[in-house]
């Protein structure tokens, strides 16, 4: 059911547009809505955060932290205050901080090594299951054929890091910080995806605009964009996610907020309280838990969405001939 990426050029599901693609080799301009000949609206994307949602701590503190021997606590606050000093972008400072502490001790992390440090990166209970019981209740559920389930990763972490996990293949795509690590003496930052950056990327979801190669910012109407955000969930656990939650929803979509088991759920319930989540649930990806559960409803409700709004074209388009 899952659909991965296999590197090959993102298209939607039951795709039938080949005129658009010619359009936009040749003049680098979105297509124009063609009539298609099937209803393509039936791809859901789950769309995840990752530290604080599908993993308690941030990525950096199972593996480059450690590995350098800096204490998470003084790391933090110490990037903090530097990038309140000095009026810097926080992400781009905790990234470029991390390298100039390694360098200070003689310790050289490269790229493959943040792969490697990814594997003891600590999930959330029932994460590593979760997608295949997902796909299977979607699977079960759909009673429409071509529904296809995709999940996606948008993360101000590390890129290099999530690709050493052990759930980094069951993404359809990862959108995530990224370095250079050739170009200068210290690895420089490629790609920082800030808070409110995140939201582009669920615009590249909804348009299909996944290359990143692709401006994301010329206009595509709501006709020609593969996934509609009402076919989305967003899944974060706190005020970094606040942009992108509202843009889901502001749009159609949902979103859910998790918070670590039995602990502290203030949080939850601020963004619940404020409107921006559906739902908050704690961060068990069990099947059968409260976050399992909910998430299930919200899926009943989109895909009989796909099912009314595949009625409503079917009618439409038989209403014109
Ligand atoms: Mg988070």
């Amino acid at each position: 059911m899952t659909e991965r990426n296999t590197g090959r050029r993102h298209r939607a599901a039951n795709d039938d547009e080949p005129a658009g693609e010619a359009i936009r080799a040749t003049t680098g301009r979105q297509p124009r809505p063609v009539q298609r000949a099937i209803f393509d609206k039936k791809t859901i994307a789950l769309v995840y955060d990752f530290d604080g949602t599908l993993s308690p701590k941030p990525m950096q503190e199972y593996t480059f932290l450690p590995k350098i021997g800096e204490d998470p606590k003084a790391f933090w606050a110490e990037a903090n205050r530097l990038s309140r000093e000095q009026g810097a972008d926080p992400l781009i400072t905790y990234m470029h901080l991390m390298y100039r502490k390694a360098k200070a001790k003689g310790i050289r992390v490269d790229r493959e090594e943040l792969i490697a440090l990814g594997r003891d990166v600590e999930l959330y209970p029932g994460v590593e299951s979760w997608f295949d019981d997902i796909d299977e209740y979607v699977r079960l559920r759909a009673e429409s054929h071509g529904v296809t389930l995709r999940h996606y990763l948008v993360s101000s972490g590390l890129k290099e890091i999530i690709e050493g996990t052990r759930i980094r293949s069951r993404f359809h795509n990862v959108f995530a910080s990224e370095y250079w690590f050739d170009a200068y003496d210290l690895p420089y930052p490629k790609r920082v995806i800030t808070d409110t950056g995140k939201t582009q990327y669920l615009f590249r979801i909804n348009k299909g605009v996944e290359n990143l190669g692709e401006s994301i910012n010329e206009h595509m109407p709501e006709d020609a964009r593969p996934v509609p955000f009402s076919n989305m969930i967003y899944f974060g656990d706190g005020d970094t996610d606040v942009p992108s939650m509202a843009v889901t929803r502001k749009n159609g979509g949902y979103a859910i907020a998790v918070h670590p088991s039995g602990k502290n759920r203030s949080k939850c319930v601020e963004l619940f309280r404020a409107g921006r989540c559906d739902f908050f649930a704690p961060a068990d990806y069990r099947r059968g838990s409260d976050l399992f559960k909910r998430t299930c409803l919200l899926l009943d409700r989109i895909l009989a969405d796909i099912r009314v709004r595949e009625e409503m074209w079917r009618l439409d388009r038989s209403s014109r001939t």
